[in-house]
């Protein structure tokens, strides 16, 4: 077999015909050039048989390697005319617009940054760090549903932080499918309101409910004519409870500095409550359990905070009626409003019906 047919059949580059190898230490140049006549935009399915000019454009992508040797392909691209894009180079069957690499060696890319850090892969295929990153924002973007906006009636926006917390990307999910089906950087009204000017005004008509935090950003933009001001927002149960954790947190420490002004020997022995009373009690370890049964025994306010704060957690376990959740929800308020433990206080005294796109977080409100 003649190399250029062996070369065919080696790397399969569909839409291709090797023309020419050629070998060189530690590299293979393949040149190639496309069967299609027809010239196609990069970017869209625009195609045309005349070229815009006489023009030609040499591109080299790299490909898988082979062996020890690196691999590359050559060929020799038109220019089109595409009424959309403008005059640019087409585009090739065997690799996305704009990429120096094939969609093989991007593919094996991204699907080893699933599996191994980002520096394992960079000494592995030997490419650059920001490479691994570009690389999967293109295989991410080539795979995306285009479907996926489509039948969304209930969804979720919540905002995940990364280089601690000094970053953010806001992400809307399908509860349906539980996928994740829209995310940008950021976390303000903005980023939502890009969601919403994607999503359109007949698709956001047909969300029934969103569930998100208590953040204001988030709810500004859902309140907005043509966004989701008909569907029902609901708090994210996590949200809540982190609400009575909180107020925990602030009756315990009251606690704490009042021990310490007229015993302060008593208080060394609550050392280390506060894990205790945040964690859940399943998961507390002997020593945790046995400063929780001290807590216990000490009784008054941090004890009733924390009875309050593990009932709303129950509210919010999951396996409840809405009825019961919604009784249960009413008498925890009730309760809480009763207990004097000021940060409870203020937390269940918020009104039983909050307009839509309240601003403020409010217990009893919308569910
Ligand atoms: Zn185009």
């Amino acid at each position: 077999m003649r190399v250029t047919a062996a070369f065919n059949r080696l790397l399969a580059l569909p839409g291709t015909t090797v023309r020419e190898v050629s070998f060189e230490p530690a590299r293979i140049t393949v040149t190639v050039a496309l069967r299609r006549r027809r010239l196609v935009c990069a970017d869209c399915s625009y195609s045309a048989r005349a070229r815009y000019d006489t023009r030609t454009v040499n591109s080299c992508w790299r490909h898988l390697d082979l062996g020890r040797f690196r691999l590359v392909v050559v060929a020799r691209l038109r220019r089109v005319d595409c009424p959309t894009h403008g005059v640019r180079t087409e585009g090739v069957p065997f690799a996305r617009p704009e990429s120096g690499f094939t969609r093989d060696f991007e593919d094996l890319v991204a699907w080893l940054a699933t599996r191994m850090d980002k520096t394992a892969v960079t000494q592995l295929v030997r490419i650059a760090w920001q490479t691994v990153g570009a690389i999967c924002a293109r295989v991410v973007v080539d795979g995306l549903d285009p479907d996926r906006l489509d039948q969304l009636f209930e969804i979720g926006v919540d905002e995940v932080s990364w280089r601690k917390g000094h970053r953010y990307l806001t992400l809307v999910t399908d509860h349906r499918s539980g996928k994740v089906v829209w995310g940008a950087e950021g976390k303000d009204t903005a980023t939502l309101d890009r969601f919403f000017a994607e999503l359109g005004a007949d698709r956001s008509a047909r969300l029934a409910a969103v569930s998100t935090d208590m953040g204001p950003a988030f709810l500004r933009s859902l309140a907005k004519p043509g966004h989701a001001a008909q569907a029902t927002v609901c708090i994210d149960p996590f949200h809540v409870v982190k609400l009575a954790t909180d107020a925990l947190d602030q009756v315990r420490r009251q606690v704490w500095n009042q021990l310490r002004a007229v015993d302060p020997a008593k208080a060394k022995t609550f050392k280390g409550a506060r894990w205790v009373l945040l964690k859940r009690p399943e998961h507390l370890s002997d020593t945790q359990a046995a400063t929780l049964r001290k807590l216990r025994r000490h009784g008054g306010a941090a004890w009733r905070a924390y009875g309050l704060k593990e009932a709303l957690r129950e509210v919010f376990a999951g396996d409840l009626a809405p009825s019961q959740a919604t009784e249960l929800l009413d008498r925890w308020c009730a309760k809480a409003s009763r207990s004097r433990l000021a940060p409870f206080v203020t937390l269940a005294g918020s009104s039983p019906a909050a307009p839509t796109g309240s601003t403020q977080p409010r217990l009893r409100s919308r569910w």
